[in-house]
C-alpha cells in the first residue's frame, strides 16, 4: 500500500487534493528538517523519508499544521497517521 493510500485509509484525507500551493509552509522551525509542504510532497511521491524526517515528530509543526491547509486537508490528522505508521515500521 502506498503512503498516500495508507493516509487516506486512516484519515479519509486524499493528499491528491494538494495543489502544492505551499500555503501551509510555516517556515522550518528548530525541530524541523523540512517544511510541512515538503512532507506532503514526500507522501505523494510515496517516499519513506516522510516517515523518518524530524518534521514528522515536531510538536510545533503538529500544532502549526492545524488549519494550515487552505484547501481543506486536515494536515494534523495526516501527521498523526504518519507517526503511527512510522512506529509500526520501526516496531515501537
Ligand atoms: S496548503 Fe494544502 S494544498 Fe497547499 S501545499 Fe499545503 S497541503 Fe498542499
Amino acid at each position: 500500500m502506498t503512503l498516500r493510500s495508507t493516509v487516506k485509509k486512516i484519515t479519509g484525507q486524499d493528499i491528491y487534493a494538494c495543489q502544492a500551493c505551499n500555503d501551509c509552509d510555516i517556515g522550518t522551525l528548530t525541530d524541523m528538517d523540512i517544511p510541512l509542504s515538503s512532507l506532503i510532497q514526500l507522501i505523494l511521491l510515496n517516499d519513506e523519508e516522510a516517515l523518518q524526517c524530524r518534521t514528522l515528530w515536531s510538536d510545533s509543526a503538529l500544532q502549526a499544521s492545524r488549519g494550515a491547509c487552505k484547501r481543506g486537508l486536515d494536515l494534523s490528522a495526516v501527521m498523526l497517521a504518519l507517526r503511527e505508521e512510522s512506529k509500526k515500521k520501526t516496531g515501537e
